[in-house]
């Protein structure tokens, strides 16, 4: 981490800013509290906090150096941008990346000593190539497929690729740092697949060691396999859900029951209130109708922000103290709540989900509202939303 400048942060808790239309609001401390919550639940196990899509939706950077401070010894991203990105901002730590397609620019990464992931002999050849032309050894992690058939080696072809790196790395091109994979359903710990993916794990690991390779982390678990198989974290636990305050597995357990504070709020004010007659439809298609007289509030957010569609008529959003339902359809820029008898004012605040500690709905209530998980909710949301970092103690160096 770069050295901590004067505090440019706002203080958790501050009042929304006064003329913010629609703005999202990460707490920064939260992030960092829940990554050392998380921390010291999972033992021995190293912490790697995944920042891939702009940290979730909370800002790769920010959340970064949150997650930094709150002990996490990795970052992890998808692509090696993200990984780079992050490196610029003055990250000097671990980061491991997993997702790139044939031809990337492998130079970049391996100068900058970040982890890259092999799932073929091509990326192992192609890594080593750019690591010769450099004069160093490139940090490389193989990938195993034990059974979400995404990324990673099949079974059927890990001995090769196992042996590549092998190859590779008696030769001085790279060093196989890590070997890991994927659970499919860590969050249904009673399902078979996770018992039957960490015996093939077991098998790939073995594989390795006859080759003499000896990697510095091996590791299997995201979020849901930390917190619910801690015998499943080996050297390393890959956690991002829940750093950001929410639970990887809502029906098992919730964030609070884990003690994590969702790190996200999104609050908008209201654009305009009015009164309808019972009766009155409401929004395109007009797919709800005032069931009395009521006061509607027009809040300037709709699916052009990331509010999704799928909340017309169904998700909440707390208004003058109370929860209050979204009528009708999500517009492209806006939505409308039913406020009922209370006539709230143009200008009055709203938040749309956050922590869950001052009576609005939470991320998780949204993604049940719109059949969806808590990570699509917070990982969407943005367009005209301005995003706002604020910290009691993190400094925005
Ligand atoms: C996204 C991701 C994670 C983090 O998963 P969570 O469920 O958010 O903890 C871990 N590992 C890999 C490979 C991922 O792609």
């Amino acid at each position: 981490m770069s050295t901590p400048e004067p505090a440019a942060l706002p203080a958790t808790g501050a009042p929304a800013s006064p003329d913010a239309r629609a703005e999202i609001v990460v707490d920064l401390d939260a992030i960092r509290d829940n990554v050392a919550t998380l921390r010291a639940r999972v033992g021995d196990a190293a912490m790697m906090t995944v920042v891939k899509a702009d940290g979730y939706g909370h800002g790769l950077v920010e959340s970064g150096r949150a997650a930094r401070a709150g002990g996490a010894d990795w970052l992890g991203t998808a692509v090696i941008e993200e990984a780079l990105a992050l490196r610029a901002a003055g990250d000097t730590g671990p980061i491991l990346t997993w997702l790139t397609v044939p031809g990337e620019d492998y130079t970049r990464p391996v100068e900058a000593g970040v982890d890259l992931t092999a799932y073929t002999v091509r990326e192992v050849d192609e890594i080593a190539a750019a690591a010769r032309a450099l004069g160093v050894r490139a940090r490389v992690q193989l990938k195993v497929d034990t059974g979400l058939s995404r990324g990673g080696a099949t079974a059927e072809d890990w001995p090769a690729l196992v042996a590549a790196a092998a190859d590779a790395e008696q030769v001085g091109a790279l060093r196989v740092t890590g070997i890991w994979s994927h659970f499919a359903c860590s969050d249904e710990p009673d399902h078979p697949a996770n018992d039957a993916q960490e015996k093939a794990f077991v098998h790939a690991l073995q594989v390795v060691d006859a080759v003499g390779i000896e990697p510095e982390v091996r590791h299997l678990s995201n979020s849901a396999g930390a917190l619910l198989r801690p015998w499943s974290s080996y050297d390393l636990v890959r956690c991002g859900i829940a750093a950001y305050g929410l639970s990887p597995a809502p029906d098992v357990v919730t964030s609070a029951e884990l003690g994590l504070v969702p790190a996200m709020t999104v609050r908008a004010r209201l654009a305009l209130v009015k009164h309808v007659p019972a009766g009155a439809s409401v929004s395109y298609g007009h797919g709800w109708t005032a069931p009395r007289d009521t006061f509607l509030g027009l809040v300037p957010a709709g699916y052009g922000d990331g509010v999704p569609r799928h909340a017309s008529s169904t998700a909440h959003v707390l208004a003058g103290g109370r929860q209050r339902q979204v009528a009708g359809r999500v517009c492209m820029d806006q939505l409308v709540l039913d406020l009922g008898d209370d006539e709230l004012a143009a200008g009055d605040p709203v938040v749309l989900f956050g922590s869950g500690r001052d009576g609005a709905p939470t991320a998780q209530d949204w993604a049940e509202a719109c059949g969806t998980i808590s990570y699509e909710i917070v990982t969407r949301i943005g367009g005209r939303f301005v995003r706002r970092h604020v910290s009691k103690e993190l400094r925005n160096a």
